[in-house]
């Protein structure tokens, strides 16, 4: 059952003896009752408490039930020496967790993701940057001061070094003996420096100043809105959200800014410190475990006026949250997929309308969603229009790839290689894109005809030539190329099909022979930090042709970029996805808009074997709105998101006749849903039918946008006991349909 924990007033005291319900992080889904401890304790305290033989970590929800023998209850074992949850929070994590049918303990979970939090304050050593250059410099020394030069003035501690750097941590200590490295004591949680919304302010263009004028008053306003923030890429979005942040801080109280993708987070930090004269502080998995806890508790004690980060920021402890900003809201990667599944544009909506903070959605391509609150005047609207300065928009073009006569392991049209040629004889770059990681989808036995998949999940594997390996995109499995094909034993005959990053990059270097060919894919980098160097590299013109998947689509400035050429326009639209034509418009539109963001005029390709098709016209007219009402009224027709309410219910286990048992019996005993004028559809197998060795089908619940979807999926669900081997998850508003 789902806890609807209602809420308390955080005034609430509790006297010591007093009961107090505790909610915890372990997965038992109710509020138990303790005495509260000695000194008494607030409601939103976070807590340790006896559980079984353990101490666990919990947070007083609010007064105990009282419904519990009270000589058995015991006492909450201490007040940790954090802030309180704020009573906004309790609400926030009751609400998202109704939204998405997540067991209360799971949204706690969310919220209290700083390691060591119930450490008591401390000094800790910490290493940084000496000025002494050692006599003798080996690799490993090399590594650790380059480590320290990256993360600038960031300091570490001792392990932590050790293990970025690679080296065991006697290299470190080693070169604090010789003051390359400098070790100091600090307390462990220091406030972020301040940051000073007057301090690099831009000239704005009329344009920008406008919105910037609309979004700086609406910050002001001190109450709950949403804008979403229109402009093609390189119009000074960023620019003029910039604004909205340095208000939201004139008003003393913290902004967010939620992006999607971790390496662009160092591109990022640069401008914000340009802007306000220092660094903010900066949450996702690549920061360090100290870091975070640093983090955590500075954002709870107003020590960090603002984060950048990735989704799961939403679920710091602000103390004052004015301004929540989502740039490129409509990437797909917002949405969680893992675990608790929530969309962070909407969870960062409903977090804002309940602590009273303004939303910036950004987007130059929005999600359809969020392009109908806008229409519908949920939403207040923005648009630039132009881009900044000398800038235009590329030219885009079709390449109809019928007329080509390529051979099976050519992808390179001839019009696309005298277009890149031009480019890298005026010593300008061109981007060549393919959504495709690895060498090649598919390796197949030219004497039987077999294609090698994945021994646990019902996917091909794909050959990584850099990895030397075999990769499946579903689990992760890795296994070497074999030489003789695992079906019919032939010697020598596995050969590779179709396209991949890797085998483009292939292509590219044998036609460009004089070129500098780089290629931008994420598994090819070891660490962010690797990453962000080539990206760097790449901006300060130290290549002539990116080849890159989806990773380049996503916000980075290439300042000498002019040419971009999409290897196959069509791949996103096969397939059964709904949501297939959004995707390949917003995607096409991204990477084009790489092209030209400087003074240089840009021009896009697109090779295609449909240039007829309605989504490729869309495109290459620059048909926005005309393209978003076409698909709204095909989505309105069908009456599914945003026209309608949709869940997608998985139901894995590793045995197959009990996931269709189930699946059979849940879709028999509909009652709740149809009291709901809800539907069933299914069970099928879910669109990838076996991951890791498990069996996945997929029933979907479909339901009028008023519905009330959540409480009937919760009392149908109620009616079943899954086996063991059985996992349920439930997706609302799932991405693909
Ligand atoms: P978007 O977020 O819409 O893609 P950006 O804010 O990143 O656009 O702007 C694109 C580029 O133009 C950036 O390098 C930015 O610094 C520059 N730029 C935009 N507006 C201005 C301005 N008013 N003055 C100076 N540079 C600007
Ligand atoms: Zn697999």
């Amino acid at each position: 059952t789902l806890f609807t924990g209602g809420h308390v007033t955080q005034a609430e005291f509790y006297h010591e003896g007093e009961l107090v319900g505790v909610l915890t992080t372990q997965p038992l889904d109710r509020v138990l009752d303790y005495k509260a401890p000695e000194g008494g304790c607030r409601a939103g305290a976070f807590v340790e408490v006896p559980l079984g033989p353990r101490k666990v970590l919990g947070v007083v929800w609010g007064p105990g039930k009282g419904d519990y023998d009270r000589s058995k209850i015991r006492s909450v074992i201490r007040v940790l020496d954090v802030a309180p949850m704020r009573e906004e929070m309790q609400i926030f994590l009751t609400k998202a967790g109704d939204y998405t049918l997540t067991p209360m303990s799971a949204m706690l979970r969310l919220a209290t993701r700083a390691p060591g939090l119930s450490d008591p304050p401390s000094m800790q050593k910490v290493y940084r940057l000496g000025g002494a250059e050692p006599d003798r410099m080996t690799d490993a020394r090399t590594r650790v001061l380059e480590v320290l030069r990256d993360y600038g003035g960031l300091a570490f501690t001792l392990s932590e070094l050790a293990e970025t750097a690679g080296v065991t941590t006697s290299v470190v200590k080693g070169l604090v003996k010789l003051g390359a490295v400098l070790e100091e004591d600090r307390p462990r949680d220091t406030p972020f420096q301040r940051l000073d919304p007057d301090y690099g302010g831009k000239e704005l263009t009329e344009d920008q100043a406008e919105a910037a004028g609309v979004l700086r008053a609406s910050v002001r306003s001190g109450s709950y809105g949403t804008t979403l923030l229109r402009g093609v890429t390189g119009s000074g979005k960023t620019e003029v959200y910039l604004e909205a942040v340095a208000e939201c801080l004139r008003a003393g109280r913290q902004a967010l800014v939620l992006l999607p993708e971790i390496a662009l987070t160092a591109e990022f930090l640069t401008r914000v410190e340009a802007r306000f004269g220092a660094k903010p502080a900066e949450w996702h998995s690549g920061v360090t475990m100290t870091e975070r806890r640093r983090i955590w508790k500075m954002v709870g004690e107003g020590g960090a006026q603002m984060v950048i980060g990735a989704r799961s920021a939403l679920f710091l402890p602000f103390q004052n949250l004015g301004l929540i900003v989502v740039d490129e809201e409509h990437d797909t990667s917002y949405k969680q997929e893992d675990g608790v599944l929530y969309n962070a544009r909407d969870m960062a909506v409903l977090r804002a309308s309940i602590c009273g903070a303004r939303v910036v959605l950004a987007s130059a391509t929005p999600s359809l969603e969020s392009w109908t609150n806008a229409e519908a005047g949920k939403y207040d609207k923005l648009t630039l229009t132009s881009r900044y300065g000398e800038a235009v928009l590329p030219e885009m073009r079709a390449i109809d790839m019928r007329g080509e006569q390529l051979p099976s392991d050519r992808w390179i049209s001839g019009a696309l290689q005298r277009e890149v040629n031009a480019r890298v004889e005026k010593g300008e770059q061109a981007l060549l894109f393919i959504n495709r990681r690895g060498y090649a989808p598919i390796t197949i036995c030219r004497a039987c005809g077999h294609q090698i998949g994945c021994d646990h999940c019902d996917a091909r594997m794909v050959e990584h030539r850099f990895l030397k390996r075999l990769v499946c995109h579903q689990c992760g499995e890795t296994k070497p190329m074999p030489e003789t094909c695992p079906s019919c034993g032939v010697e020598g005959r596995l050969a590779p099909v179709g396209p991949g990053v890797e085998r483009l990059a292939e292509e590219a270097t044998a036609l460009f022979p004089e070129a500098r060919v780089v290629t931008l894919s994420s598994d090819m980098f070891g660490s962010a930090r690797a990453l962000k160097a080539q990206i760097k590299a790449i901006a300060d013109g130290g290549a002539d042709i990116i080849i890159g998947t989806q990773l380049v689509a996503k916000g980075h400035n290439f300042p000498l970029l002019t040419l971009v050429g999409v290897i196959d326009a069509d791949l996103g639209l096969q397939g059964s996805d709904l949501r297939a034509a959004e995707r390949t418009f917003q995607l096409m539109r991204q990477v084009a808009g790489r092209a030209g963001r400087s003074e240089r005029k840009g021009l896009a390709l697109l090779q295609t074997y449909q240039p007829e098709h309605p989504v490729i016209r869309a495109i290459l007219a620059g048909d926005e709105e005309g393209f978003w009402q076409a698909e709204a009224d095909e989505r309105r027709h069908a009456s599914v998101p945003p026209f309608g309410r949709m869940a997608g219910i998985v139901l894995s286990s590793t045995d197959v006749q009990e996931v269709f048992d189930l699946g059979n019996d849940m879709a028999r005993r509909d009652g709740p849903l149809r009291q709901i004028g809800a539907q069933v559809f299914g069970p099928a197998p879910a669109p990838i039918a076996r991951i890791r060795g498990r069996h996945r089908v997929r029933l979907l619940v479909k339901a009028d946008k008023g519905a009330p979807l959540q409480a009937a999926l919760a009392r149908w669900l109620a009616q079943f006991r899954p086996g063991p081997q059985t996992r349920i998850s439930v997706d609302i508003d799932p991405q693909t349909f």
